[in-house]
């Protein structure tokens, strides 16, 4: 087959990676407008079980992207200057500009060609001179945009701004740091992704974001504001910025997944809040389904078809955790007087996914902290 890819992130190097691996044959070009060594942000994180996943599907990268992981069992939940952890949790964390060299590296073993720095030229000649075109352009795609009648996708722009920044102080575990100064609320998602720095998202609410006047300030203007509203979390390490810009997330969807020989993937397709921290496993996971929807048969159409009926639910599902999740953050300021130990476990069952039983099995010595310092139960209103 040949088949052209657009955008060289997870989703898209790890489908080539995956394919060439199934059949040296296939002629796969990926086109990547950026160089190999740009990217944004920090770290991304894997859950065990997405782990396992990517062992079964390509042990060298596994192995690779496993070496010098670091790995947690604990979410961290700081409010009024207490540190609630929470155990059970297993993650792990990488670079994403590391996991981007494992996945170029594999791809250039294989005989994958991915031509840098090359925006998409025309699309229509892409698609016509190819078995198949994945569009894994990201969350703002060109190829979506290009058959949008098709795809009919629907975007919403949430209201919380929120910013990717870089520390070197470690948070070892997920880390959830909630804030309160004159302005309003802020929550920082932190988490070591390696021996010398951690990721710190700072998210707040249109209000908040409003009131701190971030609107007129420079980055590092901001930087110093935020630096001074996480003090007591940072001891004095500077926030780092990697183009880091304040942002709202888009919830992205599409009625339909395919049209003709063209596909959508990872990012472009759908998105998932990032306090569920699964945008690169879904991309990856994406490219695992779809490259076994191949196996089974090399007809492009019935293999998109397919792709779409089997993957669609399980997306939806994880949709649906993570929009209670992101609706959660959204609407922090209804919990944050809640007491250090009722917030962590609102936080914890937020996404409607995490009963008392699985909160049990996970950590039991939180819950009956819980259940012994909540007054009761009834009386925390955690959905007003
Ligand atoms: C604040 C924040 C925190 C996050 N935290 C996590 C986390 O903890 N864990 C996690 O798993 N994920 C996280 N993510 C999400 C993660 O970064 C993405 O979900 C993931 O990278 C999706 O992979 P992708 O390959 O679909 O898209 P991308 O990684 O966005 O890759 C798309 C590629 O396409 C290229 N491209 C775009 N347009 C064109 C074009 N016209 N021509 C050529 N190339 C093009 C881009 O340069 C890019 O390299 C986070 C995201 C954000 C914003």
């Amino acid at each position: 087959m040949k088949i052209n890819i657009i955008g060289g992130g997870p989703a898209g190097m790890y489908f080539a990676i995956l394919m060439k691996k199934a059949d040296a044959a296939h002629e796969i070009t990926i086109y990547e407008r950026n160089g190999p060594d740009d990217t944004f942000g920090w770290g991304v994180v894997f859950s065990g079980k997405t782990l396992a996943n990517l062992r079964e599907a390509d042990g060298e990268s596994h192995s690779e992207i496993t070496r010098d992981f670091e790995a947690w069992d604990n979410v961290d939940v700081v409010h009024r200057d207490q540190k609630i952890s929470i155990h059970g949790n297993s993650f792990s964390g990488i670079a994403r500009l590391r996991l981007l060299k494992i996945l170029q590296r594999r791809c250039e073993e294989l005989g994958v060609r991915i031509n840098f720095r090359t925006e998409i030229p025309n699309l229509d000649s892409l698609s016509q001179g190819c078995d198949l075109l994945v569009g894994a352009d990201g969350v703002n795609s060109t190829v979506r945009q290009k058959f949008a009648d098709k795809f009919k996708p629907d975007l919403s722009i949430r209201p919380n701004k929120y910013v990717w920044y870089g520390t070197n102080k470690l948070f070892h575990g997920l880390t959830l740091t909630f804030r309160e100064n004159d302005a309003g609320v802020f929550i920082a998602h932190s988490y070591k992704f390696n021996r010398t720095t951690s990721t710190f998202i700072v998210e707040c609410d249109p209000q908040t974001w409003s009131n701190a006047g971030f609107g007129g300030m420079s980055d590092k203007e901001a930087r110093a504001y935020l630096e001074n509203a996480f003090t007591d979390d940072l001891n004095g390490h500077p926030l780092l910025s990697n183009n880091s810009k304040w942002i709202n997330f888009v919830l992205v969807k599409n009625a339909s997944w395919h049209y003709q020989n063209v596909v959508l993937l990872g990012d472009a397709l759908h998105t998932a809040h990032f306090s569920i921290g699964s945008g690169t496993k879904l991309a990856m996971e994406d490219a695992i389904g779809l490259k076994q929807c191949f196996d089974e048969t090399a007809d492009a159409g019935q293999a998109l078809r397919r792709f779409e009926k089997v993957r669609k639910p399980v997306i939806e599902d994880y949709q649906a955790a993570a929009y209670e999740s992101m609706l959660w953050f959204e609407n922090a300021r209804r919990y944050i007087h809640l007491s250090p130990i009722e917030l962590a476990y609102s936080l914890m069952k937020r996404s409607g996914r995490v009963d008392d039983e699985e909160l049990r099995k996970r950590d039991s010595k939180f819950v009956a902290r819980y259940e012994k310092q909540s007054p009761s139960t009834d009386y925390v209103d955690f959905t007003d």
